[in-house]
């Protein structure tokens, strides 16, 4: 029935109802003239049938016709449109269809929504909670200056320095959430270039040093030091090396090494860095690049982190159209591998 016109039914009809009117009256009518009856009843039948059936089309299925066009072009500008289902030659299927469609994607759409309600309450409710320690920090210094203690040498520029390190402790959770966000809308725009990724590499090894010696930790890049060309955001993959080096710090044993090291395979060369620090639970690798997700709440605000380290370097190299991978293991170590196009 889905696949019957309306209009190939109304014309069948147009026909059939005229043959049968004919029919009755020439089986059930006695005389010579009942011939001219059965047909005067035929043609009478058959233009009331087709003036119905112009009038139905006219009145019905022309709008039936305007209002699946209104869905189907509501539903194709929608911001996320399932594809087109299957239409027949019936109008009013068509409609039905359709209609059914715009409102399995709108429920798709309100799903959508709240997945992303969900998602902005939790962040904001995270955001908040990083930003609480530092505030409150800083209120307590000021407090305790304005108490009196701005007049005692032992305590004023001992407090300053603390509310200023809070104060930076800020500026470095602000600046995370910033790159975040304009990754996760996509205003940032990757600009790729040509460069040489093993000076980066070296280059951010020699702005870590200090932090790394501090615990006696040594950064160590492959012998033979041949540049290898890729093509990628230079500002960017700086960014990925320094998150990764650092938390490789953050999160090393005292003593401990950093490897960085380099393949070629074919298109791509994967970059490692391995570390022999403490190690990642599997549990938790899984969820590892969420925002906001650390292994040890404490010891990651101690070392400073924000938890948005290593989310800011997955959107960085997903940017790339490239992968990142962890492998680690409790107490022995991690690798972070990530792969970058040949330049
Ligand atoms: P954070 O600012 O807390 O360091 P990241 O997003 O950079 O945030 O890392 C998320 C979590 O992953 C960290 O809190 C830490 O628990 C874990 N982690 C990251 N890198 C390492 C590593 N090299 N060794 C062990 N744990 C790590």
């Amino acid at each position: 029935m889905n696949q019957a016109s309306p209009k190939r039914l109304f014309l069948f009809l147009s026909l059939l109802i005229p043959t049968i009117v004919f029919g009755i009256i020439f089986l059930y009518t006695q005389g010579h003239l009942r011939i001219y009856a059965a047909l005067i009843g035929f043609l009478i039948s058959f233009i009331t049938a087709i003036t119905l059936f112009v009038l139905i089309n006219f009145l019905v299925l022309k709008k039936v016709n305007k209002l699946f066009t209104i869905v189907k072009t509501f539903r194709a500008n929608s911001d996320h449109p399932s594809p087109s289902p299957k239409y027949s030659i019936n109008e009013i299927h068509n409609l039905e269809v359709e209609i059914l469609a715009w409102a399995e994607d709108r429920k798709d759409e309100i799903e959508r929504l709240k997945k992303l309600e969900v998602y902005r309450k939790e962040f904001l409710g995270n955001v908040s909670h990083e930003l609480k320690t530092p505030i409150f920090n800083i209120q307590g210094y000021v407090l305790t200056l304005l108490d009196g203690g701005l007049e005692d040498p032992t305590i004023n520029r001992n407090y300053l320095e603390r509310a200023e390190k809070s104060i930076d402790r800020m500026i470095t959770i602000v600046d995370d959430l910033e790159a975040i966000s304009q990754l996760e809308t996509g205003e940032l725009q990757i600009d790729p270039e040509r460069f040489d990724i093993v000076s980066l590499a070296k280059d951010v090894g020699d702005a870590q040093e200090m932090k790394a010696s501090a615990k006696g930790i040594v950064l160590t890049f492959p012998e033979e030091v041949k540049p290898i060309f890729v093509y990628a955001d230079r500002f960017r993959i700086r960014q990925v090396f320094v998150n990764l080096i650092v938390n490789s710090v953050k999160y090393g044993k005292e003593y401990g090494e950093t490897k960085i090291r380099f393949y070629d395979v074919g298109e791509n060369i994967v970059v490692e860095i391995a570390d022999n620090g403490i190690g990642i639970e599997k549990q938790h690798l899984a969820r590892l690049f969420e925002r906001f997700y650390r292994v040890d709440k404490s010891r990651s605000r101690e070392q400073g982190g924000t938890g948005l380290g290593l989310a800011i370097v997955k959107h960085i190299i997903e940017a790339h159209n490239q992968t990142i991978n962890v492998m680690s293991t409790e107490g022995a170590g991690t690798v972070f591998t990530f792969t970058m196009k040949k330049g």
